[in-house]
């Protein structure tokens, strides 16, 4: 049962997408679908398990080619199953996620397994005539094939079990119907084939008086288990010379026969002759006929153009995307809103009868009974045509959860809508999704479906286009795949074997040793699992530590999209700088009685005319000021950033540590009203990530119930600038022999500046001065240049001894 909540400012929204409530929508939506000729039935070959009497998708077969619950061997059978036409919008899907990848919005190996999944190819459909020896007539062959710079290469055909030239010699070959029912068992990668006795193949090269003889032999035709019923048209041209597969299964089924290689690397490279396949494009060999010595490229165009003229072939596109099959046999999942009737065929039911819910089906599983539990429910399954009213039965098949999910976000934006699954005024205000968080394991089904039901969607009268036609393209603009975390993992460095806690000793903890053997155990971050003995339960931690530092350590240890490596040892770094936090916030809670009225700006604005006339004490305490205040505000607009992408949220953290350091060192020189807006600032900004301490250390610093939660998120008051422009310069004392003779305003000299070229660099600003000018300068005793020794002192000081 799937729930998903979603907190809209302070209410709670909640969707349960198994509630007739929602499903009620979904089967209006499937209904729409229909509407538009984007539902469908059609026969397709499926999983089906002959003891728990149900379809099953391929990750529940097993290598053995098993079902994973009752352990039966698994059949390949045609049943009828509803599909959605989601091929009808792959253009717009391939298309717009060159949309998505605009300043990596969305992480760029999602979009390129969405480019993958959808997989559309260029190249050439291309005829393969048929020849029987018993002289009956079949259809040309139609093939699919990138590489038509190949066909001189070819040197078989392979047909998919579903191939209708395969079921049609099926009927009087009982060997091959033996083979055909011994593939489902046969390996994922197995290259056996089947040679159909009866039939050849004829290359449509061998019609052009100039192609080789061996081209225009006629090629044997294989049934083999590695061409996919659904790719292309379940025919592939086998090119031994120039393809992987194909070479693997010309060695395995016609071992010794030559491999013809048709493309080389370069022109002046030799013909190759190894046994090995040359996949790559090159230059056509002294096999290809009159288009020998061009490159892959031209004479592919050049080898369809022919083809195309004599009506043997064409160029074509093929798409990897199959439709979405929707049909499930289980009891859980929305009921297909359609009745069958025999006069009028498939019809939907009426808008004004949804939702179809599901009947009681009491302890069925718990019976053990085999098979779709809808279809043994004959109240419900038997019904009136909504058409004619004669006798009917409802559909019994249920939709892939997947299509519950496929636009529950759309909901959220008017989750109490009982008439329509969403009103155009709500979606227009709320959607696209501006952020969406969810594991990689979603890169394709999810975010696919709910791509195309929303590309969908804006195409119905549902959502009629209005103004604002850009957020009717992508549901999602920016997209976060969440990292996991790793546990730390003792290994057994002799047998590999996983180590329980139990079993390693961590007294030193830098070196973990195996207590049985006292051997140094391996250690390495792992996925969490219990057969690794490397899991974490959170509330320990949250127990030792707190909410809130637990929080703030996940946070700090990693981006949010990359892995996190659970290491608890380093939490204290997290709890040292909450703890000398609040002993500051203890220490300064007097604060309030101060006249907090002058605004940190107008503090500095005040003050900055009269800097130049101020003692060098005060000058200190000023340059400490304005760095503090820099610091808050550069800090404020860091983490808005970092908070308003929530991908870098350790940096959050780690900022906000910095600007803490910042304000702890300031404490015996900054003006008190000063620091206190600065660790106001602090605390609020820390509030989303430990929201009790910063409350805590809100009342301490008040002393009233005042909450942290009232108040206004930090945000900068545009005195960066001119701090910065004040920082950049600095007041430095000027001793001659130790005596004091005036103070110049000079540039902060680089960060990176010590020694001797510090030095040079300090008397050099100096004598830039009106002041250094005139009085250090020229023939006089007093002339710098000549000094013996040059002492400066942090720059704020320079005693030249002469
Ligand atoms: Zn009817």
């Amino acid at each position: 049962m799937t729930v998903i909540a979603l907190e809209l400012i302070s209410n709670i929204q909640e969707l349960t997408t198994c509630d007739p409530k929602y499903y009620k929508h979904t089967q209006r939506i499937f209904l729409l679908l229909h509407e538009h000729g984007l539902a469908y039935q059609a026969e397709s070959m499926v999983n089906y398990d002959p003891v728990d009497k149900t379809v099953l998708a391929n990750e529940q077969v097993d290598a053995n080619g098993c079902s994973w619950r009752s352990g039966a061997k698994v059949e390949k059978k045609l049943l009828k199953q509803w599909f959605l036409r989601i091929s009808a919008f792959r253009d717009a899907l391939l298309e717009d996620l060159d949309l998505l990848a605009r300043n990596g919005d969305w992480p760029e190996h999602v979009l390129s397994m969405q480019r993958n999944w959808l997989g559309k190819s260029k190249g050439a459909r291309i005829k393969f005539q048929i020849f029987a020896y018993d002289d009956t007539k079949h259809p040309a062959i139609e093939i699919f094939t990138t590489r038509s710079d190949t066909l001189f290469g070819v040197q078989y055909v392979a047909l998919a079990a579903t191939h209708p030239l395969v079921i049609e010699q099926s009927k009087k070959d009982a060997q091959l119907r033996s083979f055909l029912d011994n593939m489902p068992n046969l390996p994922q990668d197995s290259k056996d084939g089947f040679l159909l006795p009866n039939v050849r193949a004829i290359n449509p090269l061998a019609f052009d008086p100039l192609t080789p003889d061996a081209t225009k032999a006629s090629l044997p035709i294989y049934v083999a288990s590695y061409v996919l019923a659904d790719y292309g048209d379940g025919a592939v041209m086998g090119v031994p010379g120039h393809d992987l597969r194909d070479n693997a299964f010309w060695k395995l089924n016609r071992s010794g026969d030559p491999i013809r290689m048709v493309v080389k690397q370069s022109p002046t490279s030799e013909d190759l002759s190894n046994e090995d396949a040359y996949v790559h494009q090159g230059v056509l060999t002294s096999h290809s006929g009159r288009f020998a010595g061009k490159r892959s490229a031209g004479a592919a165009q050049e080898i369809v153009e022919l083809l195309k003229r004599n009506e043997l072939g064409d160029f074509a596109e093929t798409w990897r995307l199959r439709d979405w099959l929707i049909s499930r046999r289980r009891y859980w999942g929305t009921p297909i809103p359609i009745i069958h009737c025999e006069s009028c065929g498939p019809v939907p039911v009426p808008v004004d009868q949804l939702p179809v819910e599901l009947p009681q089906v009491e302890g069925h599983w718990l019976r053990g009974k085999a098979g779709n539990p809808l279809e043994e429910a004959h109240d419900w399954v038997n019904t009136q045509c909504p058409n004619c009213h004669s006798p009917a039965k409802r559909d019994t098949d249920t939709m892939d959860t997947f299509v519950d999910s496929s636009w529950y976000f759309v909901r959220f934006a008017d989750p109490q809508n009982a008439e329509m699954p969403f009103s155009p005024e709500a979606v227009n205000g709320l959607l696209p999704v501006d952020l969406y968080i969810g594991g990689v394991e979603h890169a394709i089904l999810h975010l696919l479906y709910a791509r195309f039901i929303y590309k969908f969607l804006a195409t119905t009268s549902l959502w009629p286009a209005g103004d604002s036609n850009d957020i009717r393209g992508e549901p999602f603009k920016q997209l976060l795949t969440q990292g996991m975390v790793h546990g730390k993992t003792y290994t057994d460095p002799s047998t590999g074997r996983f180590l329980k806690p139990e079993e390693v000793s961590l007294d030193t903890p830098s070196q973990p040793t195996i207590i049985a053997t006292g051997e140094t155990a391996n250690v390495s971050f792992e996925k969490m699992s219990k057969s690794k003995y490397n899991g974490v339960d959170p509330t320990t931690c949250i127990e030792m530590y707190g909410a809130d530092a637990t929080r703030a350590h996940m946070l700090f240890q990693a981006p949010a999209s990359e892995v996190l490596e659970w290491d608890e040892g380093k939490i204290s770094g997290v709890t040292r700088w909450m703890t000398k936090l609040h002993d500051y916030v203890c220490r300064n809670n007097t604060v309030t009685k101060l006249s907090l009225n002058e605004s940190p700006k107008s503090y500095f604005t005040t003050k900055l005319p009269s800097i130049s006339s101020v003692d060098q004490k005060e000058s200190l305490i000023w340059d400490k000021e304005i760095d503090l205040w820099l610091s808050v505000q550069r800090t404020i607009i860091s983490v808005t950033e970092s908070f308003s992408t929530a991908s870098s949220l350790n940096t959050v953290v780690s900022d906000l540590m910095t600007l803490s350091n910042t304000l702890l060192e300031s404490e015996k020189a900054c003006n008190e009203a000063l620091r206190y807006h600065a660790l106001s600032a602090v605390l609020r900004m820390m509030a989303p990530i430990t929201p009790a301490f910063a409350e805590e250390c809100w009342s301490i610093l008040h002393g009233s119930p005042a909450s942290i939660f009232k108040q206004a998120f930090p945000t900068p008051d545009n005195t960066l600038e001119m701090l910065q422009q004040q920082r950049r310069s600095q007041v430095c004392a000027v001793q001659v022999n130790g005596k004091l003779k005036f103070a110049a305003t000079i540039p902060l000299p680089p960060g990176d500046m010590t020694g001797d070229e510090l030095s040079r660099w300090v008397t050099e600003k100096i004598l830039e001065t009106d002041e250094g000018r005139q009085r250090l300068k020229g023939g006089g005793n007093m002339d710098i240049n000549k000094a013996k020794k040059v002492i400066v002192v942090g720059g704020k000081t320079v005693n030249f001894v002469l």
